[in-house]
């Protein structure tokens, strides 16, 4: 019966062009009063079913491994997180109220990114509805991001043999210090960060490509920034996986941002990064990141539009493999 009912909405043009990975857990995580959105998520979800997602379009997530962790974490810190032993100077970096459901959450939403690259190499294109933790190091977490998902995720497809080289394109607000930071010799990787200059974390790890703004950059000057970048980066360094990180915070808005930067603005940068990547073939991965609006709906709106761009870009014919 369901099938019936998908192909139906499959010939009405209902049925959206690509997976989402999710769980219904990713927002049942208690953090008190914290500026972290949880959630954002279940909004999210929501908004994605009423664009007429279906069942069989969400992929629930499932926690990731210890031997998954142990790719990028050290067994030392992961043996903290175990025993509950993080001293308080490493859950000051976290910045999280830290129990046993922070860390589910966290297995959650890495296993989460790991389903989403997966997918994203089987068909083209897929998004998590989550992820995008790149403070997180080998050894330690740092602002709210306790596990690196990105990381692991290239870690596993690269012992999975599924990826020779893997593009990081991180349009989060803040710089991706961990990601930077674990890559950082690893020459199948390239790490892309445009970032705020002047706040968290100030100290930032080279990327393979940093682009930094001032507090007070308007539109024009985040387009300008980014634009010349892309398509020439996957032209030149011809990765066969995109993960884009989808940062929602750099919106003008966003309590966290000293941009001046419009939600349109945003669109046109979603719309630069993932169509480019598109014409010349490449999956995309898309993970969510930041977002700290006072209203959450707007935060909700900007990882929508992401959503939407990327069925336009979907859409426009190019999903030809
Ligand atoms: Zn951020």
């Amino acid at each position: 019966m369901a099938d019936i009912v998908d192909s139906v909405l499959s010939l009405l043009g209902w049925k959206l062009p690509f997976r989402f990975i999710y769980s219904s857990e990713y927002w049942m995580v208690d953090l008190g009063h914290h500026i972290f959105p949880i959630k954002k998520y279940r909004l999210l979800y929501e908004r994605v079913i009423a664009l007429g997602a279906w069942h069989k379009d969400f992929i629930k997530a499932q926690p990731a491994t210890e031997e998954d962790l142990l790719l990028v974490h050290t067994p030392h810190y992961l043996k903290k997180i175990r025993s509950s032993s993080l001293s308080s100077i490493e859950l000051q970096a976290l910045e999280l109220p830290f129990g046993p459901d922070v860390v589910s959450f966290f297995l959650l939403m890495t296993g989460g990114t790991i389903q989403t690259v997966e997918e994203a190499l089987s068909t083209g294109l897929a998004v998590h509805l989550g992820g995008g933790f790149h403070h997180a190091f080998p050894d330690h977490g740092e602002g709210f991001c306790l596990f690196n998902d990105i990381a692991v995720a290239i870690e596993k497809m690269k012992k999975l043999g599924r990826i020779n080289r893997v593009m990081v394109v991180d349009c989060d607000l803040h710089q991706g210090n961990g990601t930077a930071f674990i890559f950082a010799r690893k020459d199948y990787v390239f790490t892309f960060s445009i970032h705020q200059m002047d706040i968290y974390p100030s100290d930032k790890p080279r990327s393979s490509l940093d682009v930094g703004l001032w507090s007070g950059d308007d539109d024009r000057a985040y387009l300008q920034a980014l634009s010349p970048h892309f398509p020439r980066l996957y032209q030149e360094f011809k990765p066969d996986l995109v993960i884009y990180l989808a940062g929602a915070d750099p919106y003008r808005k966003d309590m966290l941002s000293g941009l001046d930067v419009s939600a349109e603005a945003l669109k046109k940068r979603d719309r630069l990064v993932i169509e480019s990547a598109r014409k010349l073939k490449i999956p995309v991965a898309i993970v969510l990141g930041g977002g700290y609006t006072a209203e959450i709906e707007e935060t909700v709106n900007i990882h929508l539009n992401t959503i939407k761009t990327a069925i336009k870009a979907w859409k426009k014919g190019l999903n030809h493999w």
